[in-house]
């Protein structure tokens, strides 16, 4: 082959694949989530306990209802006044009180489990959103306490009513403390 036409074939591959590369990062761009998108950013001033309280099931999917409009501001009952007024803050909007119709604030709470009574039935595990309840069928189950959020979501599943909510522990406060904006 002519070595001038082989060269002219390097060059035009070469400008082919810097063309497609940049393409494809423009495109790549466009795509990838924005780790600092409004969704993140009202994510981040939830207090991330996971309740579905607000009718959504886990904090983001109702930070991502706020973001787009399908919900308002004031139905986190464990973030309580402080979030809404981070989030009026965040979106520039005006505070409003909670909306009692999702519940009322608590106390900071956290599970424990009366091993004595507990039958090992395992129905509890797949109820905890943070993976915060240990044990295998037949076996006692206990609570990882840093990891609890207290909200109550392994209470229903339990037939023998083992499951009781307490105060939590100052180390855990870091779920329940509503963050600020
Ligand atoms: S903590 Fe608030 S935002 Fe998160 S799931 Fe519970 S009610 Fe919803
Ligand atoms: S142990 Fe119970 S209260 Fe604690 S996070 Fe899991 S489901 Fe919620
Ligand atoms: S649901 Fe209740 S009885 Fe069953 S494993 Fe959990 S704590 Fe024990």
């Amino acid at each position: 082959m002519n070595p001038d036409a082989v060269f002219v074939a390097v060059l035009v591959a070469a400008a082919l694949a810097v063309t497609l590369g940049v393409a494809l990062g423009w495109a790549a761009s466009l795509i990838e989530p924005d780790a600092d998108s409004l969704v993140e950013r009202i994510d981040a001033l939830l207090p991330q306990t996971q309740c579905g309280q607000c009718r959504y099931p886990g904090c983001r999917p109702y930070a991502a209802a706020i973001a787009s409009g399908a919900a308002e501001i004031d139905r986190c009952p464990p973030g309580g006044d402080a979030t809404v007024r981070a989030l009026a803050a965040l979106l520039d909007r005006s505070p409003r009180p909670l909306d009692p119709a999702f519940g009322a604030p608590k106390p900071a709470q956290v599970a424990w489990i009366d091993e004595e009574k507990c039958i090992g039935c395992a129905r509890c595990l797949p109820a905890c959103p943070v993976d915060a309840i240990v044990g295998a069928p037949r076996q006692m189950h206990t609570v990882i306490t840093a990891q609890c959020t207290g909200c109550e979501l392994c209470l229903p599943p339990c037939p023998v009513d083992c499951i009781e909510l307490r105060p939590v522990p100052a180390v855990s406060l870091r779920y329940r403390q509503p963050r600020a904006a």
